[in-house]
């Protein structure tokens, strides 16, 4: 069975480095997918702070190239190649699948068959796209960067944003103490809400901070901080880690860390790592792991995801996210409404 697939599309491409306004709407060709490929109807995707990092030149990529990584959608062409067949479920035509692919901001995206998987039953499309880059990239954080632990004392920054909220349900479910920092009362209130014991606001000093964030871990400071937020931060992690605590560092929202030297890391013997999701994503069984483990917690309940705000596949929809995001007003994912 095949379903009439036009020959281009509407897709969102970047065309030179600058503010939001440099996400522009083209048509294109419509993607060919490789005999290894999948080619997916896009209905949902969802904006990511990297969208900003891409466009601003902090992440650089060749012009002009095409932005998005969260694809829910319906399967129109499968692989030529291979029976696309995982731990996670067979795709066929016609499927509903969520992937975590680049080149999203378009009507149509592809994937390698592997990379993509049937939506779960009972889960809201919207949903879905959620579990692309932001629950899929929280739970590479809390099992591969730092392996939290029952007990744990752990910090998330920007709580209440959309890595930061799977975080703060994971931490929870895991059996840790998250402690979380956020701007504002309504944005602590959603974090207390999704899993966090306290919550700490960054408009308070950051002597305040630290002292209470020590009191709340024992007096002893927290085995791991996730923090998506970057130079602002990056000092303050070190006074309120424990001796031999890992500080993840997975974001720039602030602008990325300075350099340092290993030294920095001595007088507590610290840990620094520096992840991202696609290398723990980069083959099909890796995938399958991560995702598997994700999904299974979602089934469970224990991780629900909030969405901010749906916004138009349009170019100034489309801006309006990263204008969004980048000002610090928004809570949980912002979604596109593809078609
Ligand atoms: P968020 O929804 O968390 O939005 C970013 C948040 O950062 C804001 O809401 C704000 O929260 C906080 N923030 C602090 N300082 C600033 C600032 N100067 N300007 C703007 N925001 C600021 O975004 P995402 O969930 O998409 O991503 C969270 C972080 O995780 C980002 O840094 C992103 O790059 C990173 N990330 C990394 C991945 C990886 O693979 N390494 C994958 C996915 C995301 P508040 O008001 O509470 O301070």
């Amino acid at each position: 069975m095949s379903t009439a697939i036009p020959k281009t599309m509407k897709a969102i491409q970047v065309e030179k480095i600058g503010g939001p306004e440099v996400n522009v709407m083209r048509q294109v060709p419509v993607p060919q997918p490789k005999d290894d490929e999948l080619l997916i109807k896009v209905e949902w995707t969802g904006a990511n702070y990297i969208d900003n990092y891409r466009r601003s030149g902090l992440y650089k990529l060749d012009l002009p190239f095409m932005q998005g990584q969260d694809v829910v959608g319906t399967v129109v062409q499968l692989p030529k190649t291979t029976n696309p067949s995982t731990v996670l479920g067979e795709l066929k035509i016609g499927q509903r699948v969520w992937s975590p692919v680049g080149s999203s901001f378009a009507e149509y995206a592809v994937a390698p068959w592997w990379k993509a998987a049937p939506l779960p039953d009972g889960v809201d499309p919207r949903d879905g796209v959620s579990m692309c880059t932001v629950a899929l990239t929280a739970m590479a954080l809390v099992r591969y960067s730092y392996a939290v632990k029952k007990g744990d004392y752990i910090l998330v920054r920007a709580a209440a944003g959309g890595v930061g909220l799977v975080l703060c349900q994971l931490g929870k479910y895991l059996g840790a103490h998250v402690i979380a920092t956020t701007s504002t009362e309504a944005k602590a209130k959603l974090a207390k809400e999704n899993g966090a014991e306290a919550v700490l606001l960054t408009s308070a000093s950051s002597e305040d901070n630290v002292e209470e964030i020590l009191r709340l871990s024992e007096g002893r400071g927290v085995h791991a901080v996730f923090d998506g937020v970057g130079a602002d931060t990056w000092e303050e992690n070190f006074k309120v880690m424990r001796t031999n605590g890992t500080i993840v560092t997975f974001g720039n929202a602030s602008g990325p860390v300075p350099p340092f030297s290993p030294l920095k890391l001595s007088p507590k013997c610290l840990k620094v790592t520096r992840p991202t999701l696609f290398p723990f994503i980069a083959t099909p069984e890796d995938f399958a792991k991560l995702a598997k483990d994700m999904t299974d917690i979602v089934a469970q309940g224990a991780i629900k995801f909030a969405v901010h705000k749906e916004y138009p596949f349009t170019e100034e929809g489309v801006q309006q996210t990263q204008i969004d995001i980048t000002g610090r007003g928004t809570t949980g994912k912002l979604l596109i409404h593809v078609s």
